[in-house]
């Protein structure tokens, strides 16, 4: 599949386009698995350039044999990854430049969105080998900051937590469910370990060791934690010099989100446990896509309070800071209709950021009410269709 290798690299775009708040969205396909060729799977996903990807539907295989052609879509995105690409290509194209932003005292919040073994944990956590965007993130924080602080002065953070089932919990320590608070400094998890780090070398173990903590299938045992959401934040103080020689305070935040599969999005039946997870998990990416579409969109109202996720994501998306979302798909035709999915999804929150430069679009005030929710399913439904 790498005979013709594609390496992607972002295009710069043209200058009004960097204003205001723009979601960049990238898609990464994962090798083939082994399970997955012993199963006789073909590859659906083709990249056919740096920005585009291919996607074979296969709609229906009598209608398939019937009509003697296979139907496919492409997708546009800023830059797609084949399964080739390295983490630190990944990491590089998608990430280096938000991480930038939080240097310069900005909040920056990437996203990996994709069904349960599409890649997600691969590309933001990674391995001690081929660590992730997680990690590469801290090492490039590292590296710039020593060269940067005017006295040599200089704190980086972590906390690591997840949100299963709309419960907040500790990945560093963990223990009881944490409360969300609001103080000064916006929503917090009270109680929540704020860990703080001296070396990139001390992060991967910390992640992994956070990671093993995270809430697992209780069914399939070796499909873990799709069930829930893991963000990482990490906030990085140090001291500069303005223009004035003056010395100031540059405190930056950086959330790095590991988002449940996105297989279970649609799950409606209320009666079960596994049902209320599901609609749990749904309920925290809907509320995740309706702000991120608020914010983008200019309105004055966003809904954060729709699910813990967006709680504690308030500050980290919207105003000054800048969104990444990195969809995870597998080349497996046997994941055909998850991939299409996942690429519709990202197709959508592509979308929203070139709407956010029609000055001229009407905007409709939001309130947190009945229709609000009304309007949650529905935008759920087109999201799955
Ligand atoms: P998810 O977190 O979306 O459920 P994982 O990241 O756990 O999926 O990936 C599933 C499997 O595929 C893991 O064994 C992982 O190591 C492997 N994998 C995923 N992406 C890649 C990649 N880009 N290169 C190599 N292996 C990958
Ligand atoms: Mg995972």
């Amino acid at each position: 599949s790498s005979k013709n290798r594609v390496v992607a690299r972002k295009l710069s775009l043209p200058e009004t386009e960097k204003t205001g708040n723009r979601v960049t969205v990238f898609v990464r396909v994962r090798p083939i698995s082994k399970k997955e060729k012993e199963a006789g799977s073909r590859c659906c996903v083709r990249i056919v350039n740096p920005r585009d990807v291919y996607l074979t539907e296969f709609v229906n295989p009598n209608d398939y044999l019937r009509l003697k052609r296979i139907r496919g879509r492409h997708f546009t995105f800023d830059a797609c990854f084949p399964d080739s690409a390295t983490q630190q290509e990944v990491y590089s194209t998608s990430t280096s430049e938000l991480v930038e932003g939080v240097l310069q005292g900005r909040n920056g919040t990437v996203f990996c969105y994709g069904a349960t073994g599409a890649g997600k944990t691969y590309t933001m956590l990674g391995t001690v080998e081929s660590p992730g965007v997680m990690v590469l993130a801290i090492k490039d924080l590292f590296r710039k900051i020593k060269t940067r602080s005017c006295d040599g002065n200089h704190a980086v953070h972590l906390s690591y937590l997840e949100v299963y089932n709309e419960t907040v919990r500790d990945l560093i320590s963990p223990g009881r469910s944490l409360v969300l608070r609001e103080d000064k400094q916006g929503i917090v998890a009270a109680g929540l370990t704020q860990y703080r780090v001296y070396s990139t070398d001390e992060v991967m173990t910390l992640l992994q060791q956070g990671n093993h903590n995270r809430t697992t299938e209780p069914t399939c045992a070796n499909e873990t934690s799709s069930r829930s959401h893991a963000v990482l934040q990490v906030v990085v103080e140090y001291q500069v010099r303005d223009a004035a020689m003056n010395i100031i305070n540059s405190v930056g935040k950086l959330s790095l989100v590991d988002l449940a599969g996105s297989e279970r999005a649609l799950a409606t039946d209320q009666r079960t446990l596994r049902s209320l997870e599901g609609a749990n998990i749904n309920r925290s990416l809907l509320a995740l896509s309706c702000c991120i579409n608020a914010l983008v969109d200019g309105k004055k109202h966003i809904p954060y309070r729709n699910s813990k996720l967006t709680q504690l994501l308030k500050d980290s998306l919207g105003g000054t800071c800048s969104t990444v979302m990195i969809a995870s798909i597998s080349p497996s035709n046997l994941s055909s209709g998850e991939t299409q999915n996942t690429l519709h999804w990202a197709d959508r929150a592509k979308e929203i950021r070139t709407k956010a430069n029609d000055a001229n679009e009407d905007l409709f005030p939001v309130t947190e009410t009945g229709t609000d929710q009304a309007k949650l399913v529905l935008e759920l439904q087109k999201e799955n269709h």
